[in-house]
């Protein structure tokens, strides 16, 4: 009897252990779009993604925003990059699948993914929330090292499924407007965060530079929080626009007369800009006391420069900080916050196509966005 039981119970042990190593093979399959080359096209690409964890929770992606950053990465702008690479770390989706130990999420629950999926979580900057900073690197979403699953490379958005610890994963109210919610995940943040470090309040003066995905979520949020609000930009295009957004004043750089009188008027001003510019010019116009915040990342090769001068010369008193996205609890703040007040970024959808990719990137490219493209990552074939 004892004899037999003993037998049973080995028995379920190694038909439990047998579909334990099983599930661990068993990759997801996912499919999306890849460069496979520097400055390449868009083009089908099949590849798989790691279990559920017992922590993970699966997501469908319904929406995948294209940011400049995308750009930059498939261009090689800032150095050298690993191929194919599928983009995007503006995802907003449904949760489809939870791993046993996950509280947050249900099946069926909206959630988004930003610009990284994992951190150390005990260095200094993992325990201030600012895992973006964690001193052992945060995991990049894509082109990422993913090195609490096997150091797997990291595939973006622009794709139907993604696995993600649910610590990184955000949550997104079941009210909200799901084909524009994507961008929130890394422009509404990055914007965001900015202006919340700059403290910006009331009656403040702000000057928003680049006025574009992340541009015009900042012109929201300064409005948002009363600020009186000027945007700079290269084009008449958009000076409707940003008076429409609650912009007091548009200024196209290329027009000295909108420049004028501008010097030491401001307390803050962010610049988003993705190209060569001079910064001086943005450093004159602050207040003493006056910020100038710094997201805004320009290839390598054409990266502007502030100098000493610059900052100790008369005018001085003015603070510099650059900042990178937000921490992960930010990041759920600043989608709350958006939600509540129908802060959204402005979208244009297109299907999930590599020729329509493409176009979209040549658009981006030449001014001709307005605001975000977004990709319906449910039209994927
Ligand atoms: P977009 O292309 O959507 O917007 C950029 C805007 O800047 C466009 O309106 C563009 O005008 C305008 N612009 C270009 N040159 C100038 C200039 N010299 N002066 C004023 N305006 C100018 O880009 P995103 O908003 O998606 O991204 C902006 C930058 O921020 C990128 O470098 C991106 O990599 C970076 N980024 C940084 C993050 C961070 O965490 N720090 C996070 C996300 C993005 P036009 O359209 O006419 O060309
Ligand atoms: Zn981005």
């Amino acid at each position: 009897m004892k004899k037999n039981l003993i037998s049973t119970m080995i028995l379920i042990l190694t038909a439990v252990t047998a579909l334990f190593a099983q599930n661990n093979d068993e990759r997801i399959p996912a499919k999306g779009f890849a460069v496979y080359e520097e400055n390449g096209h868009f083009k089908p690409y099949e590849f798989t993604r790691h279990v559920v964890g017992d922590h993970d929770i699966q997501i469908e992606i319904l929406y995948a925003g294209i940011c400049h950053s995308d750009l930059h990465h498939v261009f090689a702008d800032w150095g050298e990059e690993k191929y194919p690479m599928v983009p995007g770390h503006e995802i907003a989706g449904r949760v489809v699948a939870i791993g046993k130990d996950v509280t947050r999420f249900k099946v069926g629950d909206y959630a988004g993914i930003g610009c990284m999926i994992g951190s150390c979580r005990h260095c200094d900057a993992c325990k201030h929330d600012l895992e973006q900073y964690c001193e052992e690197g945060a995991i990049m979403t894509y082109h990422g090292i993913d090195r609490y699953n096997g150091n797997e490379y990291t595939q973006g958005g622009y794709s139907n499924t993604y696995v993600v610890t649910e610590d990184f994963a955000i949550k997104i109210p079941q009210n909200a407007d799901m084909s524009k919610v994507a961008p929130l995940l890394c422009a509404g943040i990055t914007s965001y965060s900015s202006i919340m470090q700059a403290g910006i309040k009331k009656g403040d003066k702000v000057g928003i530079a680049g006025f574009g995905g992340l541009g015009h979520m900042g012109v929201q949020y300064a409005v948002s929080l009363g600020a009186e609000v000027t945007v700079f930009d290269i084009t008449e295009d958009k000076r409707g626009d940003a008076l429409r957004m609650g912009a007091v004043r548009y200024v196209n750089v290329n027009n000295p007369e909108d420049l004028k009188g501008l010097d030491k008027t401001f307390d803050f001003i962010l610049s988003t800009i993705p190209a060569k510019y001079e910064p001086i010019m943005y450093l004159k116009m602050l207040k003493f006391d006056g910020q100038l915040g710094i997201v805004g990342l320009p290839a390598f090769r054409n990266m502007p420069a502030i100098t000493v001068a610059d900052f100790v010369l008369p005018g001085a008193r003015r603070k510099v900080f650059g900042s990178q996205i937000g921490g992960i609890k930010e990041t759920q703040e600043m989608l709350d916050y958006s939600v509540k007040n129908s802060i959204y970024p402005e979208v244009e959808i297109i299907k999930a196509d590599g020729k329509q990719i493409d176009e979209a990137y040549q658009n981006v490219l030449n001014g001709k966005v307005k605001f975000r493209y977004v990709i319906d990552m449910k039209t994927l074939k």
